[in-house]
């Protein structure tokens, strides 16, 4: 099994264009964004049991899961939040581990952005935080994303609190607006997983 390090951070902190890095230099990524929307495709068994239980409106007419409709109905109904948590977290973490267990690199960067909100931490061998300002998470989503404030604000609410990540973290890149040099700290940390990984075995 490949050493594995949890890459995590607030929403728009820059996990993609930190791991798009990693990638550049060989590095394997395993996605928990890209999980969770593959256990939920069209035909999948869990995509049928959620099509039971609601009204038609949660299928789109491409076959795909109306994902907005979804998030208002759990939005306001603990219970079905429950329901859908149920259904989808096992398959998750079996398609996690699927995806894991293929790595034949010495170590793999998953990129999981609700680590700490998901209590995940334990899955993985080293815990890398990309850490920003929250001015700068809400600047960088509005633009990326075309949202107001306050929609970013509500996210960050529902996100674990920027001291309790760095708490949590083996190791930080700061990535705040204008910083350059994220080619050579990961570049760094790329040298130093790689040891660690031999060590590991
Ligand atoms: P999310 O959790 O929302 O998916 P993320 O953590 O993956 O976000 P990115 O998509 O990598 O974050 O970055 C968020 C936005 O900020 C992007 O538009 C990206 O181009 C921009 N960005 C990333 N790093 C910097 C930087 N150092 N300076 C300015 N802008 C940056």
């Amino acid at each position: 099994m490949a050493y594995i390090v949890a890459l995590t951070g607030g929403i728009g902190s820059g996990k993609t264009t930190v791991a798009n890095q990693f990638a550049k230099l060989g590095v394997p990524l395993v996605d928990a964004d890209i999980i969770a929307r593959k256990v939920v495709e069209p035909n999948s068994p869990a995509l049928a049991a959620i099509k039971n239980r609601y009204d038609e409106n949660i299928i789109q007419s491409d076959g795909s899961l109306n994902r907005q409709h979804l998030r208002k109905i759990i939005f306001s109904n603990e219970s079905e939040k429950q329901w859908l948590n149920a259904l989808l977290h096992p398959l998750i973490q079996q398609e996690t581990q699927r995806q894991l267990q293929q790595i034949t690199n010495p170590y793999v960067i998953w990129v999981v952005p609700l680590l700490f909100e998901n209590k995940l931490s334990h899955l993985a061998d080293r815990v890398l935080v990309i850490d920003v300002t929250p001015e700068e998470q809400i600047q960088r989503t509005m633009q990326r994303d075309n949202v107001n404030q306050e929609h970013v604000a509500n996210i960050m609410q529902s996100q674990t609190s920027r001291e309790n990540r760095l708490l949590q973290s083996d190791d930080i890149i700061t990535n705040h607006d204008g910083e350059s040099d994220i080619a050579e700290k990961v570049a760094a940390l790329h040298e130093k997983y790689m040891t660690l990984a031999q060590q590991n075995k």
